[in-house]
């Protein structure tokens, strides 16, 4: 089964005129309700502990970004905006992320979806940005470390570059971090030439592409770059940051990709994580076309149940970037 964490309290956090906004909750329980996707456990989404948000954030900063909201919010930036329902919500997402990685590791489920929000991978330890207050992928990662398991990749699909989780752990080598993001595109960070830092120099893996990339590019980095380095990291835990606002119809990107490259991106990393026997964990991100959110999460819950990548992308189309992480990574 796929344990699928929902809960009203992503309807709480209300931005008003935003992208970012309740609609992408509807659009997405209506979509997975019409397409009647077998196989699913619905799960009402438990709160973050404290313990569980403190080992990816700044207590002091999680303190104030509560109260902000308690006293009903505003803005936080240009971009990002709280109200008085925000902080539930946010508990409520890292709380889902942490609640599947638990029951993922007893080892009855092999996968799980979090169809919450807000979305996390902006949010840095000590700030909130881009529509993200709390780094619900983050919280994952370092709760799975906490819990035991001992290397956790991270891969972010989201049409943005997640420099909240990369800053987290960019100095870990237990914490892989691989991004495909547009390139030029906000937050501007993501340069392929940034490996991490320290101990975690070659755990960042950061693959930028250009405007209009589609299906082609977005399944040969999968399948010719993370899916590799996955084999060679040997993670006890996959998780994706799975945001699709690369799909041709969102209007804050310029991407390409369809339903079906984010259906065969899905199944390369089921069947990685099968390979592996790690759980993979699926947190939504972005994503700003309800339609196109709507189905290709949908295409995503078909494609983790039923795996079977077909592993017809290109090679040469990858090429470029693994010449580029060769120095880490026996590509
Ligand atoms: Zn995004």
């Amino acid at each position: 089964m796929t344990l699928l964490y929902t809960h009203p309290a992503s309807y709480g956090h209300e931005t008003g005129s935003h992208p970012e906004n309740a609609g992408r909750i509807r659009a997405i329980e209506a979509a997975i309700e019409a397409a009647s996707v077998p196989g699913l456990a619905e799960v009402e989404a438990p709160r973050a502990s404290q313990e569980q948000l403190n080992r990816a954030h700044d207590p002091e900063h999680l303190a104030a970004l509560a109260a902000f909201c308690a006293s009903g919010g505003g803005m936080i930036d240009l971009d990002t905006v709280a109200s008085e329902g925000s902080w539930e919500a946010a508990l409520r997402a890292a709380g889902a992320a942490c609640d599947a990685v638990d029951r993922l590791l007893v080892g009855d489920d092999s996968s799980a979806f979090c169809a919450l929000r807000p979305p996390g991978h902006h949010a840095e330890r000590s700030k909130a940005m881009g529509f993200c207050l709390v780094n619900h992928v983050a919280v994952a990662a370092a709760h799975a470390r906490a819990r035991g398991v001992e290397r956790v990749l991270v891969l972010d699909w989201d049409v943005h570059h997640g420099n909240g989780t990369e800053e987290i752990f960019k100095a870990s080598p237990s914490v892989l971090y691989a991004s495909i993001h547009g390139w030029p595109l906000y937050p501007g960070t993501g340069d392929i030439a940034y490996t991490g830092e320290g101990e975690g120099e070659g755990f960042t893996v950061n693959m930028p592409v250009p405007t209009g990339a589609g299906d082609d590019l977005f399944t040969a980095l999968t399948d010719h770059v993370v899916a590799p380095v996955a084999r060679e990291f040997e993670p006890g835990l996959i998780a994706i940051s799975a945001g699709f606002d690369a799909h041709f119809a969102d209007p804050l990107a310029s991407c390409e990709v369809t339903e079906d490259g984010y259906r065969e991106m899905a199944a390369t990393m089921a069947d990685v994580a099968a390979e592996l026997e790690a759980p993979l964990l699926i947190c939504l991100e972005g994503g700003y076309d309800p339609g196109a959110l709507g189905a290709s999460v949908v295409a995503t819950l078909d494609a983790v149940r039923m795996g079977g990548t077909t592993g017809g992308s290109d090679t040469s189309l990858a090429e470029p970037y693994r010449e580029r992480f060769r120095k880490h990574w026996a590509l």
